[in-house]
């Protein structure tokens, strides 16, 4: 049994979980290990708070709260009522709008209840080329969006002599919307490191008579912290997940200024998709509300920028090509075949894996390769940053990924790199633990 935690709360919890079930805490403890013990460069991905964890693991779990604060279908509900009341209010003060509903399990279900409220089955709407950074929830075919709804798509700028090469083709966007009158504009991305002017797709929505969707699941944590614009006032609603760069719980979020659109937002949802919610995730979605509206969510929200652009200039200054030239947010696109044309996403995905950094192969614009294999890595700063991480080490990660590429997987240089990464781990324990104490 692994027992070298620096969180003694998480301790005192597997050791609870040890006395009754020794296989799920042995597997929980390795997890908890893995964690620590390595580099995590996932985009989508976070550390959150142990105020943020422990409430997850509360006795909310143990409620039906089907309804809404006021109106639940279930007795009993009159401190969920608060807590999810208290989790809506925070929500609205962090992205300035009047309606927020906190019970979406996933940013997946936030987006089938916004297109549920804004469609009817059959509907045309419009999202970015998937393949060039859009979310499977924007019209991939064999998805609830894809199946039921009719994607039509704009692409990414794809003249290279551009300055604006690979960034966001807003001519494209209103030419695909005047010909195809989509009843919903999309936009907000999984893979795009540029800011999004929502101001410049309102427009277009106007100009076609459609509801503007901004997806920010990505960005959310820099759009409460002032580090991206805001998509208030200009989407007419706007869904995220609250566990990328917000830092919160697994969950989803939407909100809008409309109140009409919220009843069926609302009821899109609730019966619409979910039963009851999950009181323990809305709790610590309070909670993590909570952090962001602290001043020190902007200071890291700030860093969390700063270090994704630091880590961008030290990998092409190793001579790889960041797509669109850089980034503006806390991710970027690494063109590997800009630097060796027999890279593929996967490979480098597996020997970064085997050195204790932890990434994911992802397609770039016009990718040759299938998504099983790719010519790209996506790279992201969140959880980096949340350890303590700052640009110096973005610039040692740079190296030792420049390192790992180029011994094209040797075994030695892989375990020399696995240890110092392992030793970096060491000096960054995992976010609140140093300072908790039992
Ligand atoms: C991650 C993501 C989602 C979906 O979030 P899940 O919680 O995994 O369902 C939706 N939209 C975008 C743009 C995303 O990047």
């Amino acid at each position: 049994m692994p027992t070298d935690s620096h969180d003694p709360i998480t301790d005192a919890v597997l050791d609870l979980i040890r006395a009754q079930d020794p296989e799920s805490a042995e597997l929980i403890a390795l997890e908890r290990d893995r964690q620590e013990h390595t580099i995590e460069l996932i985009a989508s991905e976070n550390h959150v708070s142990p105020a943020v964890m422990y409430a997850m693991g509360s006795c909310l779990t143990n409620k039906y709260a089907e309804g809404y604060p006021g109106r639940r279908y279930y007795g009993g509900c009159e401190f969920h009522d608060q807590v999810e009341t208290l989790a809506q209010e925070r929500a609205k003060q962090i992205f300035g709008c009047s309606f927020a509903n906190v019970q979406p399990h996933s940013g997946a279900q936030a987006n089938a209840a916004a297109f549920m409220a804004l469609l009817e089955p059959g509907d045309t709407f419009a999202s970015l080329v998937l393949s060039d950074g859009g979310h499977l929830s924007h019209g991939m075919k064999i998805n609830f969006s894809g199946i039921f709804y009719k994607p039509v798509h704009y692409p990414l700028i794809r003249d290279s002599s551009s300055s604006d090469f690979e960034t966001i083709d807003y001519d494209a966007v209103r030419e695909v919307c005047l010909e195809h009158k989509p009843k919903m504009l999309l936009c907000g991305y999984s893979a795009y490191p540029r800011v999004i002017d929502f101001a410049k797709f309102r427009a277009i929505a106007d100009e076609c008579g459609a509801y503007l969707l901004a997806d920010i699941a990505h960005i959310a944590g820099l759009v409460a912290a002032g580090t991206h614009p805001s998509p208030f006032p200009h989407a007419h609603v706007v869904t995220t997940t609250t566990h990328k760069t917000l830092r919160g719980p697994r969950g989803g979020l939407i909100m809008c200024n409309d109140e009409e659109i919220s009843k069926k937002v609302n009821r899109s949802l609730f019966p619409g998709l979910q039963g009851g919610p999950l009181m323990h995730i809305i709790a610590a979605k309070a909670v993590a509300f909570g952090e962001a509206l602290k001043p020190e969510f902007a200071e890291y929200s700030t860093k969390v920028v700063a270090n994704a652009q630091a880590l961008a200039t030290a990998l092409t200054g190793h001579g790889f090509r960041i797509t669109s030239g850089g980034t503006d947010n806390h991710l970027m696109l690494v063109d590997l075949s800009a630097r060796d044309a027999d890279l593929t996403g996967a490979d480098a995905e597996g020997w970064l894996e085997a050195a204790g950094i932890i990434t994911n192969k992802n397609g770039i614009p016009d990718d040759p390769r299938p998504p099983r294999v790719t010519s790209g890595l996506r790279l992201g700063s969140p959880a980096t940053t949340s350890r303590g991480f700052g640009e110096a080490e973005m610039v040692q990660i740079a190296q030792w990924i420049d390192t790992v590429l180029a011994s094209k997987g040797d075994e030695a240089t892989i375990a020399k790199v696995r240890n110092d990464v392992k030793s970096l781990c060491a000096k960054f324990p995992m976010p609140g633990a140093a300072t908790v104490s039992c």
